[in-house]
């Protein structure tokens, strides 16, 4: 049997579905990825690709949100996520 209603959301890089704990929850305000605040609208990122499809993240962004957000390495990927 499945366990019980536990909620899961989808990863929008690569359609995993997980649990919201192995997720992590951005946002976008005024062009800039962060992360979720409190209002706004919303995805889920996994781990796995927060650690290893940091591209393909602003490539799903970009397209999914029409904009121009770039990475241009993998560190700066982590300084374009304002936490602020
Ligand atoms: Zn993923």
């Amino acid at each position: 049997m499945r366990e019980k209603n536990i909620p899961v959301r989808m990863c929008i890089v690569c359609k995993s579905r997980l649990t919201k704990e192995s997720l992590h929850r951005f946002q976008i305000k005024d062009g800039i990825l962060k992360m979720f605040e409190k209002s706004g609208r919303s995805f889920y990122i996994c781990e796995a690709c927060l650690n290893k499809n940091q591209h393909k993240i602003i490539k799903t962004i970009n397209k999914k949100y029409n904009l121009t957000l770039s990475c241009k390495s993998d560190e700066n990927f982590k300084e374009t996520i304002s936490d602020g």
